[in-house]
């Protein structure tokens, strides 16, 4: 069993935090020598390949010719929808198994002491976190994803959209491959941001933010209109080829996990370790206004001044930004 307290400290609640402050991509820091190969190592590998294989199994085994999708008829797109709603229910339901039901490493690395299941509340559907996630993510966000999908194939069947452009353009494709995820990254933080304001936040983001504590089935759990604007990028790639809008929307959906783990290492047998990342992503859910990014590619944050680093001066950082806040807010009340 590895000591969780090697690498963090546990306050009296229970919540375990990590030692270091969390590191930024090199880009962050000007004055640093940076290692770009070892970022675009990182950034390739295991996630946007994985998502690239993914889309390319999608690809070659369930989307249908082309003139199958020129009318909207239900084989085809009810395929799409349970292998979709399968896929994610695997992935997501995997994490969430293993970590929150079976709870392979109990409480070690656990940012937050309680599970979801010790804490019900009545603003969960059923006054619990969980059968609430999982209803909005399974049964609501899943959906609109495919509808969103279904209908930039059928706009592509229709003429709207090039059939041959990786085999035309293939090395431009491939570096839209590598751009997806990093403008996936930017769209992410604005569009986030804008949610957290104000008259946005309450009706619209809040249904993310009813988690304090995240889980894997958190993830995709947000109000219909958010989801709609997460994906809505994708559609943009229709009239260049429709693998490039599917692996847009895979980015989207099988990324979101990602900052809802809850824990710091993942302990992979009795000595070895996997490194999350997840701990930006908590701390936005436990602080509201801080860390917007999805993935942390870019240090969006950082440059933006709406970084917390998990550290002390984090923290201070983050008070005096919220003081100058409110004191805006009063100059102008008054
Ligand atoms: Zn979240
Ligand atoms: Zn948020």
């Amino acid at each position: 069993m590895i000591d969780d307290l090697q690498f963090g400290k546990r306050n009296k609640k229970g919540d375990w935090k990590p030692n270091e402050a969390i590191a930024l991509p090199p880009m962050a820091n000007a004055k640093r020598k940076m290692n770009l190969g070892g970022w675009l190592l990182g950034f390739i590998w295991p996630w946007n390949l994985m998502t690239v294989g993914l889309t390319a199994l999608l690809w070659f085994f369930v989307i249908p010719p082309i003139d199958v999708m020129q009318t909207l008829s239900f084989d085809w797109i009810a395929t799409l929808f349970a292998v979709n709603w399968i896929a994610l229910f695997l992935w997501l339901g995997s994490w969430e198994l293993v970590l929150y039901r079976k709870r392979s490493q109990e409480r070690r690395f656990k940012y937050n002491n309680a599970f979801p299941s010790e804490k019900p509340a009545d603003y969960f559907w059923f006054k619990d976190q969980n059968i609430d996630n999982f209803i909005r993510s399974m049964f609501i966000s899943v959906p609109i994803m495919v509808a969103m999908e279904v209908f930039a194939l059928w706009m592509f069947a229709n003429g709207w959209g090039a059939i041959s452009f990786a085999t035309e353009q293939p090395i431009l494709f491939v570096l839209l491959l590598i751009f997806i995820p990093i403008l996936h990254e930017a769209y992410f933080f604005f569009a986030h941001w804008f949610l957290h304001w104000e008259p946005f936040y309450k009706w619209c983001h809040a249904v993310h933010h009813n988690s304090i504590n995240p889980s894997p089935w958190t993830s995709m759990s947000n109000h219909p209109l958010e989801m709609f604007l997460q994906f809505l990028p994708a559609v943009i790639w229709i009239p260049l080829s429709p693998f490039l809008v599917l692996y847009h929307f895979n980015t989207v959906a099988f990324s979101s996990v990602l900052g809802h783990i809850g824990f710091e290492k993942i302990e992979l047998g009795k000595e070895k370790t996997w490194d999350s990342h997840a701990y930006p992503h908590y701390l936005h859910h436990k602080h509201f206004d801080v860390n917007y990014c999805d993935d942390g590619y870019l240090p969006w944050d950082k440059w933006f001044g709406t970084w917390h680093d998990g550290t002390k001066e984090g923290e201070q950082l983050m008070q005096e930004r919220f003081k100058a806040k409110v004191a805006r807010k009063n100059k102008r009340a008054a």
